[in-house]
C-alpha cells in the first residue's frame, strides 16, 4: 500500500468500505454480522479502510467492531424511536437546533468517516446534502443576539473540505454578537489523517475554539489518534472527550478508568458520560443508568476529578442534560445531609 495514499483522508474517504463484500476483504465476518450488512436500511454503514484495518484481528464482541459493524444487537424490540430526544420539537430553521438560551447546534454535515452503531442522530446521518442549505441557520443567528456560542455538529463537521469549513466558520465568527465556536468531532478516532497542518492553519484563524471529541474505549487511543490529538492541542485547542456508556463496551470501572486517565494524559479532559439513549437500534448498548451512577461513583475518589466526567443524560425535548453522577449524597432529612465516599463509608452533614 502507498503510504502516501494511506494517509490521506480523502483517498480514505473515496475508499471506504460500504457492502458486506468490501468489509469481507479484511475481516471474517459472522452470519449475524452478514445478515444485518445486508439489511442495514436508511442508517448507512461505512467505515474508511484505516479503521477496517484496525478490526482485522477483532473478534465479533471486540468494544471496537461492535460500535462500526452492524450485527443481530440493532434490532430493537423496546426501543422505537428514530428521535428520542425530539430534535424535531427545537428546529426553528432546518439544520439548526435552537434548546438553550444562548447557544446553539448547528447540523453542518450528514456524514461521518465512520457511522457509529448507537448514534443518536442515526435518523439522518449518511445522506449529503450542500452547503447552501446552511444559509437559513447563519441567517437565523444573525437575527437572535442572544447567540454567543454556536457549536458546529452534525454528522462529523470535520469531515467538510478545509475551503467550505473555512466558509461556514467565516460566516459564523463574523457575526459579533457570536463569541465562540465549538466542534464536535470523532475524526481523531476515525479518520485521524483529516487532521492536517492545513486544517489547523483554518481553525487557528477562529479562536476561541473548543474540540470536543467523541472516544468510548481506550482501543480507539491508537498510535494515529494519539498523534491527531496532540496536533490540536499542540496549536492551543482545548480538547474535550464526550463518552457513551455502551454495553460491552465500557460499561466496566477498570475500563473506564483505562479510558479517562489516558485521555486526560493526552491532555483531553474528560467532559461528559452520555446516558445511551432509548433510541431504535441501540437497545443492546443501552446500560441501567443505576449501574452507570455506581460506576462514576467509584471512579469518584479513586482517579482525580480532572479525570471524572459528568455522567448525564439528555432528556427527550427542551429538559436538556440531567446530571446523574458522580454524586456522594444518598439522603436528606432531619437537618442533616447524607453522604457516602466511593468506598462505601457513610457520613453526614449538618444543614
Ligand atoms: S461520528 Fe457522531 S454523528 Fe457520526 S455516526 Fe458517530 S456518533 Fe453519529
Amino acid at each position: 500500500m502507498d503510504e502516501n495514499k494511506w494517509n490521506n483522508w480523502k483517498w480514505q474517504l473515496a475508499n471506504s468500505l460500504r457492502s458486506m463484500d468490501d468489509l469481507k476483504k479484511y475481516i471474517t465476518l459472522t452470519d449475524s454480522e452478514c445478515e444485518a450488512l445486508q439489511n442495514v436500511g436508511e442508517f448507512a454503514f461505512s467505515i474508511p479502510p484505516f479503521m477496517a484495518e484496525r478490526l482485522r484481528e477483532s473478534d465479533e464482541n471486540s468494544p471496537l467492531r461492535i460500535q462500526f459493524i452492524p450485527n443481530h444487537r440493532e434490532c430493537s424490540v423496546h426501543f422505537t424511536s428514530k428521535d428520542y430526544l425530539c430534535e424535531g420539537t427545537f428546529e426553528p430553521v432546518p439544520n439548526l437546533l435552537h434548546k438553550y438560551e444562548d447557544r446553539v447546534a448547528i447540523l453542518t454535515t450528514n456524514c461521518c468517516a465512520a457511522y457509529c452503531r448507537h448514534c443518536t442522530r442515526s435518523r439522518l446521518v449518511s445522506q449529503h446534502f450542500g452547503k447552501n442549505l446552511l444559509n437559513p441557520a447563519i441567517q437565523y443567528i444573525k437575527e437572535h443576539e442572544n447567540i454567543a456560542d454556536v457549536l458546529l455538529t452534525g454528522g462529523d463537521p470535520l469531515i467538510l473540505e478545509d475551503y467550505i469549513l473555512e466558509d461556514v466558520l467565516e460566516q459564523i465568527t463574523s457575526i459579533s454578537h457570536v463569541k465562540m465556536i465549538r466542534i464536535g468531532t470523532r475524526t481523531p478516532v476515525t479518520l485521524p489523517m483529516r487532521i492536517t497542518p492545513n486544517l489547523i492553519r483554518v481553525l487557528e484563524k477562529y479562536k476561541p475554539l473548543y474540540i470536543n471529541i467523541h472516544v468510548n474505549h481506550p482501543m480507539e487511543l491508537s498510535h494515529e489518534t494519539r498523534n491527531a490529538i496532540s496536533m490540536l492541542v499542540d496549536a492551543g485547542f482545548p480538547l474535550g472527550s464526550q463518552s457513551v456508556l455502551l454495553r460491552g463496551v465500557n460499561d466496566n470501572v477498570d475500563v473506564l478508568e483505562d479510558l479517562f486517565k489516558q485521555l486526560l494524559y493526552l491532555r483531553v479532559k474528560p467532559y461528559y458520560l452520555y446516558q445511551c439513549d432509548e433510541l431504535k437500534g441501540c437497545e443492546a448498548f443501552w446500560v441501567s443508568p443505576l449501574k452507570g451512577r455506581k460506576l462514576i461513583n467509584a471512579l469518584n475518589g479513586k482517579l482525580s476529578g480532572m479525570a471524572v466526567p459528568k455522567y448525564v443524560v439528555d432528556m427527550p425535548g427542551r429538559l436538556g442534560k440531567q446530571i446523574i453522577a458522580p454524586c456522594n449524597l444518598t439522603d436528606i432529612h432531619d437537618n442533616e445531609m447524607f453522604l457516602e465516599s466511593y468506598k462505601g463509608q457513610k457520613c453526614s452533614l449538618h444543614i
